[in-house]
């Protein structure tokens, strides 16, 4: 696994004696009794299980170790918790009755989900099996004589196995026991063929302990004192803090409202669980006085189009809320850029904030929006280190304040699903989009890079129409970039560079990932003869010497353009290009300002061959002096600078670009 992050305090309490969860407190609030910290895998995002995702487990369970097991170990009426752990996809801690039962995991590899028990959860479904004669799967029975040998840690011998699952896998997971007394939990070396002919030679090393995973915990008393419980007990016991904390956020809204007036107050709402929340603050604490933005990238779900009126209606803001569409943009972006990726977000700015940019230039032309986000610091190191009021550079007239900030989602949805929300005097339900009814923890652009295989083989069930519009283009992208296929199965398009996780899952399987695509060509060839005072070489892309000066103006220096040939003079270094790509600079400067300055004259030059019109550097010039010219096969962007606008050199355009992003690493 990999190393967990710490994003935010682990807030997991639990009462032993009433069996519940106890959010932040030491003792707990009924009973009084101190309540134990519950030691999650960091981040600690814990939310509550829904029926789905339960019944998407149980059967997992069933189908690895033994039809009915699923619906024992987890039955209907009681509560569940999972928490999301580190993992190349999905992989999610069950915690049932004051235990992690095990993690519920995707696993690319052999393209299925399984279950991991861990101690508890393993010595349940081997009582569970014993009471309801159920044949247990994925199990070793081990003679008495090696049973000392087990529990001091030592690995599982062929010689030392009375019986065995034969349907167990390299790399599986394997409850070890005596019959039916629970020893350990361990790894499969060899799958169930290999095992059969190490028993059968009494010789080998079949499987790895767990050794951590030895339990002594007493089942019967264990299940004897469960208390089931409800989430309406559990949002009862955790009022007092759910109160405190939807106090602390309104306070902050209402400062932020008064720290920064402006005429125009909205709330981002994406359709997802996050912005609900907020919105529903920001109802509750000033009123219907906001506008709703929702900016729809092209690539919604129907479900979060819904959910979006529904709420809006439910809140008698209809009214208020303010669409503005990408509508196809995205599939001509992916065009010139290629898929998006985690580590390379073009469509979050040219199709997501460039749609927030229209709706306040629309609302609030030429002034400031404060806008309240859904963001959260448990989802990811950057969302923690933002400021909980910042300004977002692609959307410079926006005020960006995030009120839950330091929630976790369990507590996102204590407050949207039972904390008591009262519209015109009425206690209301709030609709919840119907997609996280579907096991779907992430609701957002149905093709986002940030999601896992999990869900994107989730949404090939529930939407199969959308996303074979995107299979189709993978697989012409892959066919003309030569790219094998695993480069599809394993969604490697979502990765503008491969992660150490993914390198090592890979070189672990002994799958090859040098023809994936991220060993991408230099697009500048140095030639070998450099001095001190000069250093030459070859830019391989198509030179348009008239559209690159222009471009040029954005860098400080004087340009010269004479016979086909550029000249750039700047206080650091002389630059010169010709139209076949040949160059020379005399630096008088360090190597990293050289290779810096580079890669903005390879941006530029990629912005006149392969503008996509996205729109992001016109929107973006705080001097307002970029246009973007429609030629007769593509766009280009030229720049109209005059003395009473002149380029002030900020180098947005340039950084902001997303042909730059793609090459910035190179
Ligand atoms: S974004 Fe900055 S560098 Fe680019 S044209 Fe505008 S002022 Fe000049
Ligand atoms: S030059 Fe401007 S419009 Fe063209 S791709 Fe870059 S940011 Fe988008
Ligand atoms: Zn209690």
């Amino acid at each position: 696994m990999a190393k967990a992050p710490y994003l935010g305090r682990l807030k997991l309490h639990w009462c032993i004696h009433d069996n519940f969860p106890v959010l932040d407190s030491p003792t707990c609030p009924k009973c009084q009794n101190s309540t134990i910290k519950f030691n999650v895998t960091p981040p600690g995002d814990i939310r509550p299980a829904f029926e789905r995702d339960l019944a998407r487990i149980r059967s997992t369970i069933n189908s690895t170790f033994g039809e009915g097991l699923g619906q024992l170990l987890l039955p209907h009426d009681n509560i569940y918790i999972l928490n999301r752990t580190p993992g190349i996809d999905l992989s999610e801690e069950i915690i049932a009755n004051g235990h992690i039962y095990g993690r519920f995991i995707y696993n690319v590899f052999k393209e299925r989900f399984e279950f991991h028990p861990r101690a508890v959860g393993a010595q349940l479904l081997l009582h569970f099996a014993a009471q309801k004669n159920i044949p247990l799967k994925h199990t070793i029975n081990m003679h008495e004589d090696s049973v000392p040998f087990i529990l001091e840690g030592k690995s599982i011998l062929a010689p030392g196995i009375a019986e065995f699952d034969s349907s167990i896998e390299n790399e599986d997971i394997c409850i070890v026991r005596n019959d039916n007394r629970y020893l350990t939990l361990a790894i499969s070396h060899v799958d169930g063929s290999t095992i059969k002919k190490m028993v059968e030679t009494g010789y080998g090393k079949v499987a790895k302990n767990l050794k951590n995973q030895r339990s002594s915990l007493s089942i019967p008393e264990f299940l004897s004192t469960i208390k089931k419980q409800s989430w309406e007990n559990v949002y009862e016991v955790n009022k007092t803090h759910m109160d405190n904390i939807v106090e602390e956020s309104t306070r902050f809204i209402q400062k932020t409202i008064q720290k920064y007036p402006t005429n125009a107050i909205a709330v981002a709402y994406s359709g997802g669980k996050d912005s609900l929340c907020t919105l529903l603050l920001v109802f509750h604490a000033i009123g219907p006085k906001f506008h709703i933005f929702f900016a729809d990238t092209g690539l919604e779900l129907p479900e979060t189009i819904e959910n979006t009126h529904e709420v809006a209606k439910l809140l008698g803001m209809q009214e208020h809320v303010h669409i503005r569409n990408a509508y196809d943009k995205f599939w001509d972006l992916i065009d010139h850029f290629g898929p998006p990726g985690r580590d390379y977000r073009f469509c979050c700015h040219g199709l997501k904030a460039q749609r927030i940019n229209e709706i306040i230039d629309d609302v609030a032309p030429g002034e400031k929006v404060l806008s309240f986000l859904g963001q959260r610091r448990y989802e990811s190191f950057s969302r923690a280190a933002e400021e909980r009021v910042y300004v977002n550079s692609f959307i410079p007239q926006q005020i960006a304040a995030a009120p839950i900030k330091n929630w976790n989602a369990m507590e996102v949805w204590l407050y949207i699903l039972h904390y008591p929300h009262i519209v015109e005097n009425k206690r209301v339900k709030v609709p919840v989009n119907e997609m996280y009814y579907h096991e779907f923890e992430r609701i957002g652009c149905y093709l986002c890079p940030a999601s896992d295989l999990a869900t994107l083989k989730g949404l090939r069930e529930v939407h199969p129409e959308m996303m074979k519009r995107w299979d189709n283009w993978l697989e012409n992208y892959a066919v003309k970039q030569h790219l094998p296929r695993d480069y599809i199965k394993y969604g490697l398009w979502r990765f503008k560079h491969l992660d150490t996780q993914w390198k090592n899952s890979f070189e672990k399987q002994g799958i090859e990932y040098g023809s994936f695509g991220f060993e991408t060509p230099s697009l500048i060839q140095f030639n070998t003869n450099q001095t001190d005072t000069l250093i030459t070489g070859k830019i391989n892309l198509p030179v348009h010497i008239n559209e690159l000066e222009n471009l040029l103006q954005a860098l400080p220096g004087e340009t010269f353009n004479s016979n086909s040939v550029l000249r750039y003079i700047s206080r650091q270094l002389e630059f010169q290009l010709d139209k076949s790509g040949d160059f020379s600079i005399h630096p008088q400067t360090t190597e990293k300002t050289i290779s810096k300055f580079l890669n903005q004259i390879l941006a530029l030059l990629l912005k006149t061959e392969n503008c996509a019109n996205c729109g992001v550097c016109e929107d973006i010039c705080p001097q307002n002096i970029i246009r973007i010219k429609k030629m007769v096969t593509h766009y280009i962007p030229v720049m109209v600078p005059s003395v009473e606008s002149p380029c002030i050199h900020c180098l947005k355009c340039i950084s902001h670009c997303p042909l730059h992003q793609k090459i910035k690493e190179n």
